[in-house]
């Protein structure tokens, strides 16, 4: 490792033991404040990369059983794999939403235009959606040499959603966009996960109509907590029935339990009594994947490096300065994945099979040892 990069690790873990982390922004500025500050003092955004200081701090980690036999050599890619230079071990951005709105919002905001322009951009780069839930299951089936992309919008604001006197997505919200995306560009999913709280969308009576709308669209619906509280802090029990209040709304109105939950403004609870994994599982609900704010895209989920009880999200935003989004959110990010393609995740068209060059096999997952193909 670098010794700028042992330098920044060294100042977060810091941090992380002081408690010198930022306060959330007044409003819905979630964010995680670890990453940031230290990311930024390196000479480049590619610093933050997978093995960076989010990829490797696993706070409560459980030490993974030794398996019993060697797991089984790689077997050849197949020519399409290898021709579409698959990586499914490389790069993923899941990128954070929040409100879709016209005019007056914060920075965490983006107008129609702007979604409308990013997904445009994600399209023509050969970007196709899956959700948080597809990610974190490894479900990434797309064709070879397409990479996946996570759209995430948080809150459950009914500029996201809500269906209009016929039936339809309203004009200019954020799923009316999304399909629209897809009428011109057809290999392009439109699907994306809402995190929501206690009344999604704000649809109040009409929230098990639309949600069930939502899903039978191949949209996600999951667990924010019930009143979007700062957890940072808070007792674990407290933790626990926000998190029970909100899986009951999102059982309710969606017929299914969650598989992701993402944190109010991106701050786990760091409760003393209980490392935060208990956060995956409680008596009432089991995540397979927990979703920060964050500054980078996500590692793989076939890479040992990924942990599902942190993953990191990228805003969306343009490259403005403000919190170091010319560095750090979504427009930066995308165009330094275009520039390294090779540490971007590329699909090998077959959601059986994970390949990789035979440089960086050796960051697969054991788990997924059977799966493995490399060129
Ligand atoms: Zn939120």
């Amino acid at each position: 490792m670098p010794t700028l990069h042992k330098f920044a690790v060294l100042v977060i873990g810091a941090a992380l033991l002081f408690g010198l982390l930022l306060p959330p922004e007044a409003r819905e500025g979630e964010r995680t404040t670890v990453v940031q500050p230290a990311a930024q003092g390196t000479e480049a955004v590619p610093a933050a990369a997978p093995g960076g200081p989010t990829a490797s701090a696993k706070p409560g980690g459980k030490p993974s059983a030794a398996p019993s036999t060697p797991p089984p050599p790689p077997q050849p890619a197949s020519a399409q794999a290898a021709q579409a230079k698959a990586n499914e071990l490389g790069q993923v951005p899941v990128i954070m939403y929040h409100r879709i709105l016209a005019k007056g919002g914060s920075e965490i905001d983006r107008t129609p235009d702007e979604l409308r322009a990013e997904l445009k951009r994600l399209a023509e780069a050969n970007y196709v959606p899956v959700t948080a839930a597809e990610f974190v299951q490894g479900r990434i089936d797309i064709p070879a040499g397409a990479h996946p992309v996570v759209l995430t919008f948080d809150d459950g604001n009914p500029t996201q959603f809500t269906l209009d006197a016929a039936g339809s997505p309203a004009p200019d919200t954020a799923v009316a966009i999304l399909m629209e995306t897809q009428a011109k560009y057809p290999s392009f999913r439109p699907v994306a996960t809402f995190f929501v709280n206690k009344d999604p969308f704000q649809l109040g009576e009409e929230s098990n109509a639309g949600v069930t709308w939502l899903v039978q669209h191949g949209f996600e619906i999951a667990n924010h907590t019930y009143t979007h509280p700062n957890l940072a802090g808070m007792p674990g029990s407290k933790v626990e029935s926000e998190i029970a209040k909100a899986e009951d709304v999102v059982k309710k109105t969606s017929g299914s339990p969650s598989v992701t939950f993402a944190y109010p403004f991106g701050n786990a609870p760091r409760t003393k009594d209980k490392d935060n994994e208990f956060v995956l599982k409680g008596d009432t609900w089991q995540f397979q994947g927990v979703f920060l704010a964050g500054w980078n895209p996500s590692v793989s989920v076939f890479s040992k490096e990924f942990d599902r009880s942190r993953i990191s999200r990228i805003r969306s935003e343009g490259k403005v300065k403000k919190d170091g989004c010319d560095k750090f959110c979504s427009t930066a990010w995308l165009e330094w994945l275009d520039k390294n393609p090779d540490k971007r995740y590329t699909s090998d068209g077959d959601p059986s099979a994970v390949t990789a060059p035979s440089g960086s096999i050796s960051q697969l997952a054991s788990e997924f040892a059977d799966r493995a193909r490399v060129y």
